[in-house]
């Protein structure tokens, strides 16, 4: 089932979701909102999709990056953010950890701030620690535009959106990146 998208100004994406429990997780309802969130980031498109942009105030976000989004791009561009494919997968309970002192700046969009971008600052190497569909505990250590996509969407479960973060002065419609901006590609949001 598509869900509808909540767009900023709605408080649900100013609170802190809080923790799922193994039980919650494993349960039919929460494994049929990771469906239906799968199938809401796939249609939007988008590259990763929290609960809260959803009306639901948990801590769990989707995460896709898939090789089609990445293939039509220009492979500067792919190379700049270094942009790999991510395979689905779902975050729980996450904790992040920035490794290192290096950051980027990139223009990102988001599906809750819908028609928009602007640069953001972000770490370029990330450690997260949470628990999968399953209940499971897993270690991501990822770079590039995937450590970018997992502090967007954590972000998110802490009640934070990238627009508290941008450069303010960058702030762009969709349309006018493309006319204004050299970078002119659209990135897919999340
Ligand atoms: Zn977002």
């Amino acid at each position: 089932m598509k869900l509808k998208l909540i767009q900023t100004g709605d408080p649900v994406l100013r609170q802190r979701g809080r923790e799922l429990t193994r039980e919650e997780i494993l349960s039919g309802s929460i494994q049929n909102l990771i469906e239906s969130m799968r199938e809401t980031m796939r249609e939007a498109p988008g590259v990763g999709l929290a609960a809260p942009q959803i009306g639901e105030s948990l801590q769990l976000a989707v995460i896709e990056d898939p090789s089609e989004f990445i293939s039509h791009l220009p492979e500067e561009e792919v190379v700049a953010r270094e942009r790999s494919p991510v395979d689905f997968h779902v975050i729980i309970n996450p904790k992040l950890s920035v490794v290192g002192e290096s950051s980027a700046e990139f223009f990102e969009g988001c599906l809750s701030v819908e028609g928009f971008q602007a640069v953001v600052r972000r770490a370029l190497e990330v450690h997260v620690e949470c628990l999968n569909e399953r209940a499971e505990p897993i270690t991501i250590n990822a770079r590039g535009w995937y450590a970018r996509i997992l502090q967007h969407e954590i972000d998110h479960l802490d009640g934070h959106l990238y627009i508290d973060r941008m450069n303010t002065r960058t702030f762009t419609t969709n349309e006018n990146l493309v006319q204004f901006w050299k970078t002119a590609q659209e990135m897919e949001s999340s």
